[in-house]
């Protein structure tokens, strides 16, 4: 029995798959999958779910990368109708998680199931990976499956089409062909805490901190350049003071989060601020300081396989040439883009294309239901361009 894409979409926005739940969605794929001769298996780690499916053997190898869990609902008073009550109005369905990403699932399943009915023995591999970990710590989801499944086997990817939301006013308008790194710090600033009529006696560590905080404001990165914007930073959680107001603080502990290009490393982006911490008088004794990098950029090349083959996937059903981007947050095609061809070396080349991201985490998430059925003929449509 064949299910279409409107009617999949609501079976899995009804399972309220809060990250790292996945409440059965992936079962609900693998059956249908299974039915079309796919070999389904369910990779477990701790609390999350991860389904990895193949069709077919050798090059190429085209994997979808989805999820199947949700950010939370929020205020239930602000939705029109339940969350988690999948409702059609307007020719829009609203749910939690139908742009984010369960239409794309929805989408991309049958375009694969359809491909495989429509092309018993077409060559090389298509392949889906669906993770319950994507809008949470994403330990145990794609980076863990990358680590622990597809390493070690030597499994052989070429393409990996990331079926995130990507388009801002019409499908079709954005593919992003890769994304920004992130750079993430914890800075601890001593001074000397005292009472706050006797400065003399004390050093405040807020007053200490200032020219810092405004020379990190200041800085230039880097000016991008033609696949990425220039590098930006934003401070996240700022915080001193031990509650009482006649104390100066003992320290300062500052977070800010570097979204960065390639016209900027890692190991460029440190030692200028630790340069930028002694040209403001903040001596190495005095601070303590901690980075995390949990995206490296990537990027995918405009002249590459699956993105010449994906412009014109999208310009024959959607009839506009999309605009390719690299801005936005991150997205588990970071843990995928860290592959190589086991006998090339060549890193796989990873895009992300998907419907309107306009309500994406917001109450009252939706898309419109004939978007959803273009976007399965997109993905039908690359399909056939790769495996012609
Ligand atoms: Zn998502």
């Amino acid at each position: 029995m064949s299910i279409n894409v409107v009617d999949l979409s609501i079976e899995l926005c009804a399972r309220a798959s809060v990250t790292p739940e996945d409440k059965g969605c992936q079962e609900v794929v693998s059956h249908l999958l299974k039915e079309q001769g796919f070999k389904c298996q369910t990779l477990q780690y701790n609390e999350v779910t991860n389904l990895w499916a193949t069709h077919g053997q050798g090059a190429p190898f085209l994997l979808f990368l989805g999820h199947t869990d949700v950010v939370p609902a929020g205020e239930l008073s602000f939705w029109d109708s339940p969350p988690f009550e999948p409702q059609i109005r307007n020719n829009h369905l609203y749910a939690r998680g139908i742009a984010d990403m369960k239409g794309c699932v929805a989408a991309s399943t049958l375009s694969a199931i359809d491909y495989v009915k429509n092309n018993p023995n077409h060559p090389g591999t298509i392949a889906m990976l669906l993770t319950s970990d994507e809008e949470g710590p994403a330990m145990d989801g794609v980076q863990r499956v990358v680590n622990d499944f597809i390493k070690p086997q030597k499994i052989a990817v070429d393409y990996c089409v990331v079926t995130e939301p990507t388009c801002a006013e019409k499908l079709g308008d954005t593919l992003k062909i890769g994304r920004r790194g992130s750079l993430g710090a914890t800075l601890s600033i001593r001074g000397i805490q005292g009472h706050v009529a006797y400065p003399h006696l004390a050093e405040n560590p807020v007053f200490k901190s200032l020219n810092f905080l405004q020379a990190l404001r200041d800085e230039h990165w880097d000016n991008g350049n033609e696949d990425f914007d220039a590098s930006t930073l934003q401070i996240s959680n700022l915080n001193s003071g031990v509650g009482a107001e006649n104390v100066i603080p003992p320290d300062i502990s500052i977070q800010f989060n570097v979204r960065y290009g390639t016209a900027s490393t890692v190991q460029n982006i440190q030692s200028r601020v630790l340069d930028l911490l002694k040209q403001n008088g903040i001596a190495e004794k005095d601070f303590s300081l901690s980075w995390k990098n949990s995206a490296l950029p990537y990027l995918s090349q405009r002249e590459s396989v699956l993105v010449k083959n994906c412009i014109q996937a999208i310009e024959n059903v959607c009839q506009k040439q999309p605009k390719v981007s690299t801005s936005g947050g991150t997205s588990d095609g970071r843990f995928i883009a860290t592959l190589t061809h086991p006998d090339t070396q060549k890193p796989v080349e990873v895009i992300e294309f998907g419907p309107l991201n306009k309500t994406i985490h917001q109450n009252n998430e939706c898309l419109n239901i004939d978007d959803l059925a273009s976007l399965q003929k997109v993905y039908t449509e690359i399909l056939g361009l790769i495996y012609k």
